[in-house]
């Protein structure tokens, strides 16, 4: 570990033997501290500090309020074949979520395809994460999620907050390539994206937020501080409806909640998923040249002169080069949010002497 530029920089691995320990310390078995680790520091090697390492002060203020259940298992509400609803009682998402995956995989490689919905599951994460679970199977997945009661977006031609960031994914698994990846927030930026500027004290970029009265505004902390304001949809009416689609797919079909006055955290700061999900065997279909269209189509895409400085990608070629960037040199995090961990360290009862080999140096 060193200090470059302000921001630590912490050797993913060391990363995550001091997120399990840390679990381990706050009453999770080391199965569930191992997966929640691998899960939050997976999540900032890819690039996604908004839901990485960060969220752990988050999840300790859930745990402490009674909302996150360790140690709970998934349980099977309906198995109707092709169809499975899961309920996650609380759970880590990080266990819940891979534990549908885990169903979800063993019913595609006997019936081609398999639907699952989970509900009720503590927050479930980099959604990329599940949907790579699905690629390394060697199959596609799409997936709906939202986020329950616990508005932050408004709707396009709105002025308050009434729906979460509701995620979607998708995955095209390529063998012998990384798969290519969708994988977005429906706002515009990811709420945990406001906290990381909000923690470096710097602005977001136009076009993102409203503040409380519903104008336009750059400062991360309307997302943070009273009075609230709220994030815009990415794509005007294009993202506010995808948004949608994805608290009644995710929300409602699972059997979980949407958001509305009855279901409304209000004092809470627990965050709650529901997700469904559609996973998909390729080999199931007539396409004996999937592989070579859809590289002849990246191949013809990557072609486009490029406009720019910036080079053209495709869908998880970013997170690609992040991984690779950051497990040579590091994770970055910024100092506000390294104190909050160890903060939330000691809390779940780490010693300072094991803390203080977690420090990085000068
Ligand atoms: P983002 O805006 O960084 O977009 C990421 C997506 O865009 C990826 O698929 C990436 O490969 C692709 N991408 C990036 N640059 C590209 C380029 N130049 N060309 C083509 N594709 C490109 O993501 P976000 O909205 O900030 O979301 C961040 C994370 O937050 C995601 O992993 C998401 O699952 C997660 N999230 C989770 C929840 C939850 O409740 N669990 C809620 C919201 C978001």
């Amino acid at each position: 570990m060193n200090q470059i530029q302000g921001d630590i920089y912490i050797n993913h691995t060391i990363l995550q033997q001091m997120v399990q320990s840390l679990w381990q310390h706050a009453g999770s078995s080391k199965q569930e501290a191992q997966r929640v680790a691998e899960h939050l520091v997976a999540a900032n090697l890819a690039g996604h500090d908004s839901h990485g390492v960060g969220m752990i002060p988050s999840y300790m203020l859930s745990k402490s309020q009674g909302h996150l259940q360790q140690n709970q298992q998934l349980r099977i509400v309906k198995d109707a074949g092709a169809v499975l609803t899961v309920d996650g009682g609380q759970g880590f998402g990080q266990v819940m979520a891979a534990e549908a995956m885990d169903l979800a995989i063993a019913r595609t490689q006997k019936l081609g395809m398999c639907a699952i919905a989970l509900r009720n599951s503590h927050h479930i994460g980099r959604i990329g994460h599940w949907a790579e679970q699905c690629a390394r199977a060697g199959y596609i997945s799409f997936h709906f999620v939202n986020v329950v009661g616990d508005p932050m977006v408004a709707p396009f031609n709105g002025s308050d907050r009434r729906f979460g960031t509701n995620p979607f994914c998708a995955i095209f698994p390529r063998p012998g390539q990384p798969p290519l990846l969708l994988d977005f927030a429906t706002s515009g930026i990811a709420y945990g994206k406001t906290r990381v500027a909000w923690n470096k004290g710097v602005n977001v970029p136009p076009g993102y937020l409203i503040d409380h009265q519903g104008k336009p505004d750059i400062d991360p902390a309307v997302m943070h501080e009273a009075p609230f304001g709220s994030l815009l949809a990415f794509g005007l009416h294009k993202g506010y409806a995808l948004a949608v689609m994805c608290e009644i797919l995710g929300g409602a079909l699972s059997g979980g909640q949407t958001t509305h006055p009855q279901s409304l955290k209000n004092t809470s700061d627990a965050i709650f998923n529901c997700m469904t999900t559609v996973v998909l065997d390729p080999a199931a279909f007539d396409a004996p040249d999937m592989q070579q269209e859809a590289e002849a189509f990246i191949a013809w895409t990557k072609a486009s002169p490029q406009a720019g400085d910036n080079a053209i990608l495709i869908p998880g070629e970013w997170e690609e080069a992040q991984r690779a960037e950051r497990r040579l040199h590091g994770i970055p995090i910024d100092a506000n949010s390294w104190q909050q961990i160890c903060q939330a360290a000691r809390d779940a009862g780490m010693p300072d002497s094991e803390l203080a080999g977690y420090q990085p140096q000068a």
